[in-house]
């Protein structure tokens, strides 16, 4: 099997995703919806968002977003200026609160020295340069750096994570030995569009949540006929 057609019968099977969940305005909680665009307050809460959800689930996340905009926290300018104390505290669910909570607060202020706070001028920056520098803010890695890339500035960049690892290992049966070797086998396969991209990452996510986990529950799964390890 390609990867194209397992895009296409996760699609089959779970329909579309709605990815990222963001708040809208007048809620506090994230919703799955398909969006035309994000607002800039939408598009920094994908970023914080990607940040939080650093190991943890979505769940947990979730609760910490909701305090944050609860408190009206939910833009570069307010976690700017927010003590880190208080922030840690609001983002407790998410684990590793004080951890994020620092790097919440320095990608917060790299916004502000280097874009006079404008998020939105920061991810208009051409894909590479953006990716670079993303990554060599504290504490965000590649698959933090693509969700932001993909969900807040819409490149078309695939995000790879340990559910995405876990499935092409068993469904295509090869071994992947690094983050950049997993993404370019995805990239190539499927169109590059951010769309896609989106949906897919998200379909996989799906997948290794309700069946593809640790003890997979390969009987049940809808695309068990095309997979190599529950042919094997
Ligand atoms: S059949 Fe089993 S191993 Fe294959 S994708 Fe489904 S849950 Fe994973």
């Amino acid at each position: 099997m390609k990867p194209l057609k397992l895009f296409n019968l996760l699609l089959n099977a779970f329909g579309e995703q709605g990815w990222w969940p963001v708040t809208e305005p007048n809620a506090v909680k994230p919703s799955y919806k398909k969006r035309a665009g994000l607002t800039k307050r939408q598009k920094f809460e994908v970023c914080i968002g990607a940040i939080l959800a650093q190991n943890t689930s979505w769940k947990n996340v979730e609760k910490a977003i909701e305090n944050l905009s609860r408190n009206g926290l939910l833009s570069v300018k307010a976690i700017n200026s927010c003590s880190q104390k208080k922030l840690a505290l609001l983002i407790r669910s998410s684990g590793y609160f004080n951890q994020k909570s620092v790097r919440l607060k320095r990608f917060a202020a790299h916004i502000v020295s280097c874009y006079n706070g404008s998020i939105e001028k920061m991810l208009s920056k051409p894909v590479e340069k953006l990716r670079e520098e993303l990554l060599s803010l504290h504490g965000i890695g590649p698959e933090t750096a693509d969700s932001i890339l993909l969900y807040a500035a819409f490149k078309p960049v695939f995000v790879v994570d340990a559910y995405t690892k876990r499935i092409a290992e068993r469904v295509f049966a090869k071994k992947f030995h690094s983050y950049a070797e997993l993404q370019a086998f995805f990239e190539s396969g499927i169109p590059k569009s951010v769309a896609c991209y989106n949906e897919f990452h998200a379909l996989l996510v799906e997948l290794g949540k309700n069946y593809c986990s640790k003890n997979p529950k390969c009987s049940e799964c809808p695309i068990n006929k095309n997979c190599y390890y529950y042919k094997q």
